[in-house]
């Protein structure tokens, strides 16, 4: 079978052991049942996500022009600290960064390669964990805005990484730690606006992803250059799809690419 589609982040489903899918438009793959298969995957062109043109994909699966202005690529996405629909000051557009930024935010720990601090919408959790490949995560600080959640990120930035190691993500090198331990440590470095927001006890989320065979050393694929890979799926964890060569396809990453695959 063939499925042909422009990539989109996979949708995941947490259960036991998390399931991924892929929607390939007329179709939605779920790749655990691809687990132990050879696939093909193969670059067809470029589809940008906000406009639907064939255009060069500059960053998030949006093209040059697109990445520049559309509301949902604003700098407050990667940037929680500097939003401003709290005060009524425009972005972009300012009734989509009303409804995206004036609700539920979570402040989390998450440990996919070390602890690091994130940010995310309360209804992505734990969504962004399983995207991040975060094998255990905790909630720190539930605030109402998104501009809260970012100035407390950025105070405990001071004191906690906030970037992972893919590859040390990839290859399983993780130690368990214990994130209520690290969420009382860091408690006192909360600023003064958020700290009534703290959450005093709640647990560890685990997640276990499915791969059954981690790469010792995770080579990236890139479809620009090698445009047809086939290999044989052995995992998926985070965004990445893992094979038995070690190669390493980061989905993510590669939004707006239309691709075709082959199983
Ligand atoms: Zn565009």
């Amino acid at each position: 079978m063939i499925y042909q589609g422009v990539l989109k982040k996979m949708m995941t489903e947490n259960a036991e052991e998390i399931q991924y899918y892929l929607d390939m438009k007329t179709d939605f793959l779920n790749m655990n049942q691809l687990i132990n298969k050879e696939i093909s995957l193969s670059f067809v062109t470029y589809e940008c996500l906000n406009c639907g043109l064939e255009k060069t994909i500059y960053r998030q699966g949006f093209c040059k022009s697109c990445f520049f202005e559309t509301p949902n690529a604003g700098d407050w996405i990667m940037k929680p600290e500097l939003s401003k629909a709290h005060l009524d000051v425009e972005d972009r557009d300012l009734a989509y960064e009303k409804k995206v930024q004036l609700q539920p935010h979570i402040v989390y720990l998450a440990n996919s390669s070390n602890v690091k601090v994130g940010v995310t919408r309360k209804q992505q959790v734990p969504t962004r964990w399983i995207d991040q490949g975060a094998h255990e995560a905790i909630e720190i600080v539930e605030v109402p805005n998104r501009y809260l959640a970012g100035i407390t990120e950025v105070a405990l930035k001071e004191h906690v990484a906030d970037k992972t190691n893919w590859r040390k993500m990839l290859k399983n090198d993780i130690e368990d730690v214990n994130l209520v331990e690290w969420r009382e440590k860091l408690k006192e470095f909360i600023p003064e606006e958020a700290k009534e927001y703290f959450i005093e006890n709640n647990s560890e989320t685990n997640i276990n992803f499915p791969v059954r065979k981690y790469p010792a050393k995770p080579k990236s694929l890139n479809l620009i250059k090698t445009p047809k890979y086939t290999g044989k799926l052995v995992g998926v964890k985070g965004q990445y799809l893992i094979f038995d060569d070690e190669t390493v396809f980061n989905v993510r990453s590669n939004e707006g690419l239309v691709v075709s695959i082959e199983v």
